[in-house]
């Protein structure tokens, strides 16, 4: 059974773009975005850029605010940590939970990429929860292993209705920022595979209508092809999307695909 699923094209900026650099940015983006319909957008500013994408984004159709980040905590005393209810406060529709930067660089575990899912679902915002191998545990063959623990940590007692309000992007560690893409080949097979798990998580109908993103450096000119492929629902692109007018042009192929 294979629905028709909406494709999603979202950017995350990293630790990029200042508040002051988002209008000139949104102007241009939002200048080309007058010709796409049928693509959902998802924009993922830095925690200080938030509140001005948010301002300019209130009347836009289509393209909806996403954090890089989330506090597993609710309130109180965390220096340094943002909550569910200020991502709230800002209009924040979904949160990156799992980033492999926030893996890798801050060691972030399956327990606490778990306690983030919890966080956001009780507060309403939508997780993106994001899995993918190393380059390392691909040559030894372990990817499917890595990405299957990856999905059963981080997915764990979640509700159907949860699971239905959650997307994954499959990032192979080897691909973020490298300029070395998944093959099709790859990234199908990835994709494929997530969804026969989250077929085992939850049931058929709700992995076939969940929406999953390939990321690790998807470009103007790879992207029609990966987002060809039938599990490759969307695109998760740092990189490219720092420049409004390639970022515009991977929604394009979005489109067209
Ligand atoms: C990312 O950071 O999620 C990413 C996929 O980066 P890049 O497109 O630069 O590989």
């Amino acid at each position: 059974m294979t629905l028709p699923r909406k494709k999603i094209i979202s950017a995350n900026w990293k630790m990029n773009i200042t508040a002051s650099e988002v209008a000139p940015y949104l102007t241009t983006f939002l200048e080309e975005m007058k010709q796409i319909d049928g693509v959902d957008v998802i924009l993922i500013p830095s925690f200080t850029s938030l509140p001005k994408t948010s301002e300019l984004l209130t009347t836009t159709q289509g393209i909806r605010l996403g954090a890089q980040n989330i506090s597993s905590y609710d309130k109180g005393a965390f220096t340094g940590e943002i909550s569910a209810s200020m991502l709230r406060d800002l209009f924040v529709h979904h949160v990156l939970i799992g980033h492999s930067e926030r893996r890798h660089l801050f060691g972030e575990t399956n327990a606490v990429i778990h306690e983030k899912m919890k966080m956001t679902l009780r507060n309403e915002m939508k997780p993106i929860l994001c899995v993918g191998e190393t380059l390392e545990e691909r040559r030894t063959g372990k990817e499917k292993q890595v990405i299957e623990q990856q999905l059963r940590e981080g997915l764990q007692d979640l509700s159907l209705d949860q699971i239905d309000n959650t997307m994954i992007a499959y990032e192979p560690v080897w691909a973020i920022g490298t300029g070395q893409t998944a093959t099709v080949e790859q990234a199908q097979e990835a994709h494929f595979f997530i969804r026969s798990i989250i077929t085992e998580l939850s049931n058929i109908s709700t992995s076939q209508k969940m929406r999953l993103h390939y990321g690790g450096s998807v470009t103007p000119h790879n992207a029609e092809e990966l987002l060809s492929a039938p599990d490759i629902d969307g695109a998760l692109v740092g990189s490219a999307s720092l420049d409004p007018h390639s970022f515009a042009k991977i929604v394009l192929k979005a489109q067209s695909t």
